[in-house]
């Protein structure tokens, strides 16, 4: 296995000058240099194509014993310095203080055909960030993490990717509920790859800790390797360092709103300051559209994490990056007009992207998509297959679609609605025929934005019932199937259908929890 290694985080950044691994407050330093904790027992679960390719590695090189060892913790890569990142942060709303990568160790960084990749294990043992845990993580949640972070990728949604999922052989504990009912679970680790796993906490930890010095070396690390483009640093490029942020978090909050993903734990430390979809924890996907839907029973009470929230938090959490970076900037003004701008630019992307949704050319009234989201929510309509359902719909022909609607329905008093929808699809077929756009191209630019598949939740659940008992044929056939999420695949067409009722309250698939 022969890397091309390039380091920069741990050589450009100053380092924790302990080298101890024991809980504790770092304070002047972005990282702390730890030593990943020995599996007991590795196998390799799965392995990505993509992403090998991606850091420069082949199928060859994933089959060997130094892959296994390597990415299970097992090993360390040669002339490496795996390391913890120190960063702090706002959760549920609340400043918590230190956090740090508690359960996340980052081994190296490589450089392959130009781009820069960081490769990171997430549940590899504890670090000094690792407060009163226990810094793993168990084979349920890295199933989520592995599956939803690639198939996020093939929907077109910046995210981190994962390159590997392995079995530690060790037990884990956990109460996933947190309801007293803590039980063994299989140990596991997800190597996750991004170009940097940098977060809006890793500026607000220097900020908190009045450290200029190093709230302005990361800045530059970040801007220099991430956001070249801005060129020279000046409080100018630091503004248009933010505004470049911005505008990566409002289209990531877009293009999680056109899927129908649920984050479900959108703290700072969980914003991603290249604009990546970053830690997979309860997250959950859309089904019946319902905007005030979490999938976090941790969130379960104020539902901050909410679907029809997620933009709001957004902005909440970019407000929180623009104090962290304040002292680099002095001035607030260009600060306030760039927050403000997110808000003034939201509407018009989300009216433009359900616009696209509806495969109209121009951008609709914003009435009428307020009207279509409210009978979305009202006719409790999956919407998922609603859009994917969309493209067959015949203008000259609107209220024929009605029995798609039924298909794609949850509700059982759907009749009640069957004359708003009437009246709702009469205006959208007058619309198409105005906009006289080819049939051919409108169905396929839909189905280039309505993806047929998604890794709803009771998916990612039976793929983990069946990898707890050692069969993991359903976590590969996810995996395939969400390489190609936009295009028909015949042969699984069952993966294209309603939730199934036994989901809608069980444990996993509706109901999920911080504990992973
Ligand atoms: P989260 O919001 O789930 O991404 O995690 C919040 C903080 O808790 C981060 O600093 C994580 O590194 C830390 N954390 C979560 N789970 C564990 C764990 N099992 N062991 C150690 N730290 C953890
Ligand atoms: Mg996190």
């Amino acid at each position: 296995m022969k890397l091309n290694l390039n380091d920069t985080f741990n050589r450009e950044l100053p380092a924790d000058t302990i080298t101890e691994n024991y809980v504790r407050q770092v304070p002047k330093a972005a990282f702390s240099y730890v030593t990943p904790k020995t599996p007991g027992n590795p196998s390799l679960i799965h392995y990505s194509p993509n992403m090998l390719e991606a850091v420069g590695l082949t199928e060859v090189d994933a089959k060997s014993e130094e892959f296994l060892n390597v990415f299970s913790g097992k090993e360390i890569y040669p002339e490496t310095n795996p390391y913890a990142m120190a960063y702090a942060g706002h959760q549920f709303g609340n400043w918590a203080g230190q956090l740090g990568d508690g359960r996340a160790i980052n081994l190296f960084e490589v450089n392959h055909k130009g781009e820069q990749w960081t490769l990171q294990l997430k549940g590899a043992g504890k670090t000094p960030y690792s407060r009163g845990a226990d810094g793993l993580a168990v084979l349920r949640s890295s199933i989520r993490e592995y599956l939803c972070s690639e198939a996020m990728f093939h929907l077109g949604v910046p995210t981190t990717r994962a390159l590997s999922l392995v079995l530690t052989g060790d037990e884990v504990l956990r109460d996933m509920l947190y309801n007293g009912n803590a039980a063994y679970e299989k140990g596991a680790i997800v190597c996750r790859v991004a170009p940097s796993f940098i977060r809006f906490g890793n500026f607000q930890i220097f900020m908190v800790q009045q450290d200029l010095e190093n709230l302005k070396k990361l800045t530059d690390y970040t801007i220099r390797h991430f956001y070249p483009h801005l060129g020279e640093l000046s409080k100018e490029t630091y503004v248009e360092f933010f505004r470049a942020v911005v505008e990566r978090t409002l289209d990531l909050m877009i293009h999680w709103e056109r899927v129908g993903f649920v984050h479900g734990v959108m703290n700072t430390d969980n914003l991603s300051i290249l604009g990546l979809t970053i830690d997979y924890g309860p997250y959950g996907w859309l089904e019946d559209y319902d905007p005030n839907w979490t999938p976090n029973t941790t969130d379960a009470g104020q539902k901050r994490y909410r679907f029809g929230n997620q933009a709001a938090i957004g902005l909440w959490n970019l407000l929180q990056l623009g104090n962290a970076l304040f002292p680099l900037i002095e001035d607030a003004a260009p600060l306030e007009e760039i927050l403000d701008g997110y808000q003034t630019n939201y509407l018009p992307k989300h009216v433009r992207m359900m616009s696209d949704k509806l495969g109209l050319k121009t951008p609709a009234e914003t009435d009428f998509i307020v009207e279509l989201e409210t009978l979305l929510y009202q006719s409790e309509m999956d919407l998922t297959l609603f859009f994917r359902n969309l493209s067959k719909f015949d203008e000259n022909n609107p209220t024929e679609f009605w029995t798609l609607l039924q298909e794609s329905s949850y509700s059982n008093n759907l009749e009640n609605f069957r004359e708003k929808w009437n009246i709702f699809l009469a205006v959208y077929a007058e619309i198409l025929i105005a906009e006289n756009r080819e049939k051919s191209e409108r169905i396929e630019s839909m189905n280039r934005v309505n993806p047929k598949y998604v890794l709803r939740n009771y998916m990612a659940q039976l793929a983990i019932d069946a990898a707890d008992e050692g069969d993991y044929s359903i976590v590969d056939e996810l995996f395939n199937l969400l390489l190609k999420p936009y295009d028909e695949q015949p042969e699984s067409e069952k993966w294209f259908a309603k939730r199934p009722d036994w989901a809608k309250t069980k444990v996993g698939c509706s109901m999920l929890s911080c504990s992973s």
